[in-house]
């Protein structure tokens, strides 16, 4: 496994690097002394020369009883929101690998739709891919086929609005706007609406660390003493990831820790 962050330089894990690949991962690696020093900002301008061997250290940790026999897993993809398909590129583009873990096997995600686009001939049908993503995609509910170029096209589109509004500091109201559109062509459980709204509960979460006063900024509302309808939102908002990182990240997994 090689471990790369800003400034470039690389670390081998020999050990960690034994564990096989899950999408659904039983371990999880804690963040290193360096990773934490640098999330809290202790390193103001990172010197590659000072970096030690110690601030490096990995160390893999179970997440849930494991009996013995079964095999431990780490997720090579560490983005827990991201959807089936994507993460099945990344790691044949990356890793070389082809995963069949039990969420790979799952046209439905294992039941969270996270790939589902809505069907254009029925009400209540998703589309969703066969076999293979490139192969056609099928309705559950009326059984109509629709090729996955027409697919990846509104993937691809709304891929770049989400681009667009990130790299525009990623507001709230064009979240939330990039949300209510999206429901209008995929399943509301759908990745990207899940990234999107992931990224609004950063936000919040960051903004409500600088008090109220810089909540009612991000929202250009005006808020009561608690703002108690906001945090209802954010409360729904994180009750719907959780549900989804139970089955993506089940067990004591900083994913589902850190909502
Ligand atoms: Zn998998
Ligand atoms: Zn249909």
């Amino acid at each position: 496994m090689l471990f790369i962050v800003e400034f470039s330089y690389k670390c081998i894990y020999p050990v960690i690097s034994a564990l096989s690949h899950s999408c659904i991962p039983n371990m999880e690696l804690l963040p290193t002394i360096r990773e934490a020093r640098e999330e809290y900002r202790e390193i103001e301008d990172p010197d590659p020369e000072a970096i030690t061997a110690e601030e490096h250290v990995l160390t893999a940790v179970t997440t849930m009883p494991i009996t013995a026999g079964t095999v431990l897993t780490i997720d090579l993809v560490p983005k827990p929101f991201l959807g089936r398909l994507e993460r099945q590129e990344i790691l044949r583009r990356k890793c070389v690998l082809r995963c069949s873990c039990p969420r790979c096997l799952s046209p439905t995600d294992l039941g969270t739709f996270a790939n589902a686009v809505k069907c254009s001939h029925c009400a209540p049908g998703y589309l969703l891919p066969r076999r293979s993503a490139l192969l056609n995609w099928s309705c559950l509910h009326c059984g109509t086929v629709v090729d996955s170029d027409s697919i990846f096209e509104k993937i691809i589109l709304a891929v770049t609005e989400f681009t667009g509004v990130m790299k525009n500091g990623g507001g709230w109201e064009d979240l939330r706007t990039l949300q209510s559109t999206w429901k209008l062509t995929f399943h509301p459980n759908h990745y990207l609406i899940l990234i999107a709204m992931r990224e609004e509960a950063k936000l919040v979460e960051k903004t409500i660390m600088n008090g109220v006063a810089a909540l009612k900024v991000v929202y250009k509302y005006s808020l009561d003493v608690s703002g108690a309808k906001y945090y209802a939102q954010m409360r729904d908002h994180c009750i719907q990831l959780l549900r989804f990182l139970n089955v993506s990240r089940p067990g004591f997994t900083f994913s589902r820790g850190k909502l």
